[in-house]
């Protein structure tokens, strides 16, 4: 098979990097490890910047977004006692817009679809060849059958775990990473959001956030040790009583 860019992921970047592609003509493959079921099953992002919002209508898959998606003007900080609004409208003219990374993708790939391209799930043992060139190839295996997909270009949409990054060359790669000593425990439930907005609180029991989906289903985060198991955060760990202690007082603009 032979494409213009082979493009290894079919999460938010490589969907949307090949709809853009495909809109001025460009020709792409999407190669994906995972079922379409599983990609869209991935709880993740729920917040999008403004800049992402724009993208996607240009990409010409931000109709449900438009309709179903809730604006933000801005966002709440809170240290305990204290809890200031940050107005991103007033501060920038920008917002952000709650609509889910599975939203995005399901989205994107009704959008690909729409388009006809080929996008081959369930693929096994990626390899990247002659990277280097001006005509790479990149092996994979899908249902026991070793194949071939020649391209001009690679787009390595796979993340930091992917067969992307450590094919490029050591001493041509460039690494941004910060490590932090603890985890984050995401905690998705049916139920109605805390405030209109979100929370991000820092107090001696460390960061949380308390984020949404839509107007009945909450994305809470706390912090947790990195050892701590999903198991040991049992539902009366996260009852009312700790919701009824969270009183912060708004500090006036
Ligand atoms: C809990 C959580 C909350 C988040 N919240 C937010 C938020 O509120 N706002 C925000 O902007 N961002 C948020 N993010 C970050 C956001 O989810 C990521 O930036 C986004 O998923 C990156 O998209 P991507 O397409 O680059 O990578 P991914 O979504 O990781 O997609 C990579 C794809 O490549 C596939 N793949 C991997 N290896 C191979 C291989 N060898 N061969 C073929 N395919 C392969 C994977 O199956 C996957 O489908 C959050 C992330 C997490 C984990």
């Amino acid at each position: 098979m032979k494409t213009q860019v082979a493009i290894i992921g079919s999460g938010p970047s490589g969907l949307l990097l090949s709809q853009l592609l495909n809109r001025v003509g460009i020709d792409t493959v999407i190669l994906e490890r995972s079922s379409r079921d599983h990609v869209l099953a991935r709880i993740r992002a729920g917040i999008l910047e403004w800049g992402t919002v724009e993208l996607l209508r240009e990409a010409g898959a931000g109709a449900r977004l438009d309709a179903e998606g809730i604006t933000h003007d801005g966002t709440f900080m809170t240290d305990s006692d204290l809890m200031v609004h940050i107005d991103f409208k007033d501060l920038t003219g920008k917002q952000v817009m709650v609509y889910g990374q599975t939203e995005v993708t399901q989205d994107l790939f009704e959008a690909q679809d729409r388009m006809g391209t080929t996008i081959i799930h369930n693929v096994e043992d990626v390899a990247i060849h002659d990277l280097d060139t001006t005509s790479p190839r990149v092996d994979y295996t899908v249902a026991g059958e070793r194949r071939s997909l020649s391209c001009d270009w690679v787009a390595g949409c796979d993340g930091f775990h992917g067969v992307s990054r450590k094919t490029i060359p050591a001493e041509k790669r460039r690494e941004f990473e910060r490590v932090y000593p603890f985890g984050w425990l995401g905690i998705l439930a049916r139920t109605a959001p805390i405030d209109h907005e979100l929370i991000y609180a820092n107090s001696e029991h460390g960061f949380a956030l308390a984020s949404m989906r839509n107007a009945n289903l909450v994305r809470h985060y706390i912090q947790v040790p990195l050892t701590d198991k999903p198991d040991e955060w049992s539902d009366e760990r996260f009852g009312p009583s700790s919701a009824a202690a969270f009183r912060p007082v708004l500090r006036p603009r």
